[in-house]
């Protein structure tokens, strides 16, 4: 069966009028689906009893099924094991921090890129996913926040998966979730994470939306990179660079770096030192992230202090950084550790 979400306005404006109603409903089952929180056909009161009958034998609303939840002790944590249609499973967490509803979102089902110590990455690539499985992940969590009276304030594409290979499904998604006649959350409030697609930096930067970049940079040389990203051998820093660039003239919006720090890997003072002599002329933001455990990757976070001095010596080039605490690293819900088995 097809599934609603995966239309856009104009397509479902399209559907509507193929069932011989009047323009106007696209938008009441519109606001019913993004505005309303709507789960099952029975609760859009708002059309009449024969074309919700007809609407739920064309089309699924949540095609998603949650198999198993995860909650971290102090309950901020949550992170969900779906289930799609053919049997592939992807995961999303919601993160609770002071009064913000972070829900981190899957755009694949596994990762083609294969970085060392990424647990998605570990377990290979299946397929991408449709805007109705990436959009139906945000729709879950706001289900639940909304029965709470409560709601999503930020989305970040940083779960399982490399958004910019699933680059249409992913713009698609984005716009769905900014819609001011929808879910309407800021553009400013949603970040997308990409390994360091050059050409679909400079295709996002060409769509001059607000939305927030982060680049995972991860080395400050092309050959520690390329240990750590096997794709990295195809998009040099000095591209990556280039790329990030264009998107900050393009939307006069600052690039955020991630970089996960590796003990004995990436995280010395001549590599914070040689970062911070490429970054500096640049309007970025670093975030610094001590990496998390994954059963494959042997790697370990540096120490306490060599974090600092690593810090510092970005913060002493003016560039500005976070380090960042890895909320929900006890359940398997941190950075990198999504792999999607039950
Ligand atoms: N594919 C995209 C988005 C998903 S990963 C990307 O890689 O950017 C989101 C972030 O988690 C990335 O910055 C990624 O590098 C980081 N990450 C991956 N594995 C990690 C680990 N073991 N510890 C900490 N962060 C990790
Ligand atoms: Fe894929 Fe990102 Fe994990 Fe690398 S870090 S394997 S790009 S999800």
């Amino acid at each position: 069966m097809e599934n609603i979400l995966d239309f856009d306005y104009s397509t479902l404006e399209e559907k509507v009028l193929q069932l011989n109603e009047p323009g106007f409903r696209a938008s009441q089952i519109w606001e019913g689906l993004y505005k309303l929180n709507y789960s099952n056909w029975n609760d859009f009161s708002n059309l009449p009893i024969p074309l919700r009958t007809s609407l739920s034998q064309q089309y699924n609303i949540l095609s998603l099924n949650p198999l198993k939840e995860s909650n971290t002790i102090d309950q901020k944590t949550t992170k969900i094991l779906f289930q799609l249609e053919d049997g592939n499973l992807v995961e999303s967490v919601h993160l609770v921090n002071k009064n913000r509803n972070t829900v981190c979102i899957s755009t694949q089902a596994g990762c083609s890129v294969g970085c060392t110590f990424c647990a998605t990455g570990e377990n290979g690539f299946f397929r991408n996913l449709l805007v109705s499985e990436i959009v139906g992940q945000v729709l879950f969590f706001s289900h639940r926040l909304h029965a709470i009276g409560q709601r999503i304030t930020n989305i970040v594409l940083m779960g399982m998966g490399e958004p910019f290979l699933n680059y249409d499904a992913t713009l698609q998604s984005l716009k769905r979730f900014n819609d001011p006649k929808g879910i309407a959350i800021g553009a400013r409030k949603i970040t997308i994470s990409t390994i360091g697609i050059t050409e679909k930096i400079i295709k996002f930067a060409d769509e001059q939306r607000q939305f927030k970049l982060a680049i995972s940079l991860h080395a400050p040389d092309d050959k520690i990179r390329e240990e750590l990203i096997p794709l990295a051998n195809k998009y040099s820093i000095k591209e990556i660079l280039k790329s990030a660039n264009y998107y900050i003239l393009k939307t006069n919006r600052r690039i955020t770096y991630e970089y996960v720090l590796i003990n004995k890997i990436n995280s010395n003072r001549e590599q914070a030192q040689k970062l911070a002599e490429l970054l500096k002329k640049q309007n970025c933001h670093v975030n610094l992230i001590p990496v998390n455990s994954n059963s494959h990757f042997k790697g370990k976070p540096p120490s306490i202090q060599s974090i600092n001095e690593f810090n510092n010596i970005l913060l002493s080039n003016g560039i500005s950084t976070t380090i960042r605490n890895s909320q929900g690293s006890t359940i398997k819900a941190g950075c990198g550790q999504l792999a999607g088995i039950k």
